[in-house]
């Protein structure tokens, strides 16, 4: 049935576009107002001659509950990379991967020295506990710092400087591994549960698909809002928005702290490794932290991602990514292809939540977006979802 009510959602990322779709499915027909000229947020790919270049490596984990709940998988094409990675330092390669799920990984893995064989046995064990651990009581286990849980673990120095350390790094974007232990867990469990996969048109393509199902929602972009105290919106071009209700998912400067990261793409003469393998600089001093081959190009581009902060300029920082890919893993780089330098990648949260608690700035307020669970595409879907709900609730109160 059709409702009348007038609803806006601040920004058209991926929680945004979750939000309308859910207010959709309840007859609503919101009003998304976007700062820039597209859906996607910080889930956007860009074409340069055909080939899609995301903004910084991100990868859909097929495992995601909200995934499975409102993502068309395979009209996303998926391309899957293979469990597990390729550890690279001073010009020698290791294979660690889950020799359960690609055979080919069992033997390197045996022998890699990596970390000793029960590290080895412990990742296993790890890995079949949280399968039988839910989510719920995830997000409710203790909370203390992903290195820490480690170390209380079991797993050797060793394992945790080869492997843990470079891999996490990597998603977390944050060297010390002082990312919650529930965010790890969480994590953990859905690369044990499901794929890491991007579509083939590159990771904006979950945006795409969600703008595409809306049928009742009307897009405003290039519209930034100030959004006050007492409710009201304004956009910068001194318009006021008259609403019934907001969902927000643009937070104040204040309310949250950001990570970042860089995102270099060169061409090489020759694939080093395999597409589908993500490498890993192991060295703690390198600036690259991720490397890997995008599918299906004619000729092969590798995106490299830099956590570690610098100070840098670009140009310099490239010439170092440069050296270390051809210290540590004999590749030799080519053309630059593109930069990004993402500044507001991840938000940098202490209290790592699952359930959604309804806030926002004012009374017809509600927040959503990553940043009011934990950083990840399901937290953001889960919030607009969960936000939209909250929303339709108080208006059927008020
Ligand atoms: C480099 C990188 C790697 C990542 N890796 C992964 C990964 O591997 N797996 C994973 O699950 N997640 C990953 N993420 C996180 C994931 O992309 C985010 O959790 C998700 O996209 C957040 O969506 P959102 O809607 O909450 O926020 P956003 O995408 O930030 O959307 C907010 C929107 O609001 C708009 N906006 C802001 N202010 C205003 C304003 N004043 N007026 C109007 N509009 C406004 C913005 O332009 C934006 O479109 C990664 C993110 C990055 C950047």
């Amino acid at each position: 049935m059709e409702k009348t009510a007038n609803i806006t959602i601040i920004g058209a990322g991926v929680s945004g576009l979750l939000a309308a779709k859910t207010l959709e499915e309840k007859g609503y027909s919101p009003t998304v107002v976007e700062a820039t000229e597209a859906v996607g947020g910080r889930v956007k790919t860009d074409f340069i001659d055909s080939v899609p270049l995301d903004h910084g490596f991100q990868v859909l984990l097929t495992a995601y509950p909200m995934v499975q709940k409102h993502l068309n998988l395979e009209a996303l094409n998926l391309n899957y990379f293979k469990p597990g990675a390729l550890l690279f330092s001073n010009g020698k390669r290791e294979r660690i991967g889950d020799p359960l799920r690609d055979f080919s990984a069992l033997w390197p893995t045996l022998v890699s020295k990596a970390g000793t064989f029960k590290d080895k046995w412990k990742i296993f064990k790890l890995s079949q506990q949280l399968k039988r651990t839910s989510l719920n009581d995830i997000f409710a286990s203790k909370e203390t710092t992903t290195l820490a849980f480690l170390q209380d673990y079991g797993f050797t120095d060793s394992i945790i400087n080869n492997f843990f350390k470079p891999f996490f790094t990597g998603i977390f974007l944050e060297e010390e591994l002082r990312t919650s232990s529930r965010m790890f867990q969480f994590v953990f469990k859905m690369f044990g549960e499901g794929y890491a996969a991007v579509p083939q048109n590159g990771i904006g393509a979950v945006a795409e698909q969600l703008k595409n199902s809306l049928k009742q929602t009307t897009f405003q972009f290039n519209t930034t809002v100030n959004f006050s105290a007492t409710g009201k919106i304004a956009t910068e071009k001194g318009e006021t928005i008259t609403t019934d209700a907001v969902l927000c998912s643009a937070p104040l400067q204040s309310e949250v702290a950001w990570k970042s990261c860089h995102n270099f793409y060169f061409e090489t003469a020759e694939w080093a490794i395999e597409p589908g393998i993500i490498g890993l600089l192991t060295a703690p001093e390198t600036y690259a932290n991720n490397i890997n081959y995008l599918f299906q190009t004619k000729t092969p581009i590798l995106s490299v991602t830099v956590v570690k902060e610098s100070t840098h300029a670009v140009t310099d920082l490239e010439q170092l990514v440069r050296k270390e890919l051809k210290l540590h893993c004999a590749i030799e780089t080519g053309r630059l292809v593109k930069h990004y330098h993402i500044k507001k990648a991840l938000p940098d949260l202490e209290n790592i939540r699952q359930d959604f608690t309804q806030k926002g700035n004012s009374s017809n307020s509600i927040s959503i977006g990553d940043y009011t669970l934990n950083g990840s595409l399901n937290a953001a879907m889960q919030s607009g979802e969960a936000g939209a709900c909250a929303v339709m609730n108080q208006l059927q109160h008020t």
